[in-house]
């Protein structure tokens, strides 16, 4: 049984079919499901999904893009859907250059990424980052989160094989989807290839990230097998054993999953 770790089936991309697809999850070996705010409107979204499914758990947090979602009621109306039994992480929260070039923008990200981590320390809830064109600050700010003991899990890490392995030095997490099938991600495989399966977590990011060959359409958690397949011959290891271990993982880390 798989454990999905991000996904958002908030999205709009999801509108015509969204409960024929979340309906099949099980049958197609999709054990559990974490859904992840991106905006504060799909961290509502994302804790209204998992209360509609058993299997489908919720992560409530405001992606560094939409932090113009964050303000004190905002903040405090996190902190309550964060005290409820099936809110399992706050996420996805962290820093993105890509998009948000200005000195003061990126400034009021790094703002509201600790003030997200202080509320994760607060609920002791893990936290699901996201970080682009922002190694070294992302890097900074977890060590201030390691320092106060907030476990996590690295998303979509696209960063250098050594920063995966300072990260899972700390004990944190990295996120792998469809990116590792793509020929071009050497990086990704390389990381892969050297971390421990012990500090990697399944996800799919969808509807985005699809694997090969589907890249470039809408991706969903019945893919999860293609990078599956990836990173058993990758660690030239069994498909059966890295579905278990990561599993394993995911379970250790969302303390709050039945
Ligand atoms: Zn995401």
């Amino acid at each position: 049984m798989i454990f999905e770790t991000h996904a958002h089936y908030d999205d709009e991309q999801f509108e015509e079919d969204r409960e024929e697809l979340l309906r099949r999850l099980p049958k197609e070996n999709i054990e559990t499901v974490i859904n992840v705010g991106a905006s504060f409107a799909g961290a509502k979204n994302s804790f209204a999904l998992a209360h509609q499914y058993p299997y489908i758990y919720a992560a409530v947090g405001v992606h560094p893009s939409n932090i113009e979602d964050l303000s004190e009621e905002t903040m405090e109306e996190l902190r309550t859907m964060a005290r409820d039994k099936k809110t399992v992480a706050i996420g996805e929260i962290g820093l993105d250059y890509y998009w948000d070039k200005e000195p003061d923008v990126q400034q009021a990200q790094r703002e509201w990424f600790r003030r997200q981590l202080q509320l994760a320390k607060e609920v002791s809830l893990p936290v699901i980052i996201h970080s682009r064109d922002a190694a070294a600050d992302t890097m900074t700010i977890m060590k201030e989160a390691h320092a106060m003991g907030i476990p996590g899990v690295i998303h979509c890490y696209s960063y250098s094989v050594e920063q995966a392995i300072e990260y899972a030095k700390m004990g944190y997490y990295i996120g792998v989807g469809g990116v590792v099938t793509f020929k071009n991600a050497k990086k990704l495989k390389e990381t892969v290839a050297q971390l421990p399966l012990k500090q990697i977590l399944l996800e799919t990011d969808c509807p985005y990230m699809a694997p090969e060959p589907f890249r470039g359409m809408r991706n969903d958690s019945t893919y999860i097998p293609y990078v599956i397949e990836t990173i058993a011959k990758i660690k030239e290891i069994t498909q059966d054993e890295v579905m278990i271990t990561t599993r394993e993982n995911a379970r250790s880390l969302f303390t709050r999953v039945k």
